[in-house]
């Protein structure tokens, strides 16, 4: 319970980074391209993505059609499916769970999007993953969920330090650990 404690302080830094980014609203994403930080504190991980909304359903207003609908129903439910997104892998039998997911993509529940004409969806997880032992790798399942999603840049706070990686559907693990 001990690391639990220490969750708001991590949420309020994870929101903190994203609210600078988010700030300079005016500046637009790159279509295909999505931003990630992951937050090791403990056996506590926090994740927070930020997909295009062109990279999920090829579009960045309220859905307007019943296919467009049907599309953000579905691509809602997968960013509420945190295995359809990220999987921090620990030795067989044990394995890390879900402790909380938060989705953000009110354009895709039907909200107007802001001037600009870009919008994103935004998840944020958080998991908690066994005691005894350190997760080996990261992998992104996103690439697989979301085929429109050419490269996730990821800021990472790790036991290790700081660190930042690129990844791409060939290339979407973050090795943690050398075997
Ligand atoms: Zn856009």
């Amino acid at each position: 319970m001990q690391g639990l404690v220490r969750w708001p302080l991590c949420l309020a830094f994870l929101a903190a980074v994203l609210g600078a980014s988010s700030a300079q609203a005016g500046k637009a994403h790159e279509h295909g391209v999505g931003r990630m930080n992951l937050v090791q504190d403990g056996a506590n991980w926090a994740v927070d993505l930020e997909l295009p909304l062109d990279t999920l359903v090829g579009f960045e207003r309220p859905p307007r059609t019943p296919a467009e609908r049907q599309a953000a129903q579905a691509a809602l439910a997968r960013l509420r499916d945190p295995q359809a997104l990220i999987r921090l892998e620990v030795p067989a039998p044990l394995s890390c769970t879900t402790a909380a997911v938060e989705v953000h993509a009110p354009v895709l529940e039907g909200q107007a999007a802001a001037p600009g004409g870009h919008a994103d969806a935004r998840v944020s997880i958080t998991l908690q993953c066994p005691d005894s032992v350190e997760p080996q790798r990261v992998e992104l399942q996103a690439f697989t969920t979301f085929n429109r999603l050419k490269r996730l840049e990821v800021q990472a706070a790790l036991k290790a330090g700081q660190r930042q990686f690129k990844l791409t559907p060939a290339n979407r693990v973050i090795h943690l650990r050398r075997p």
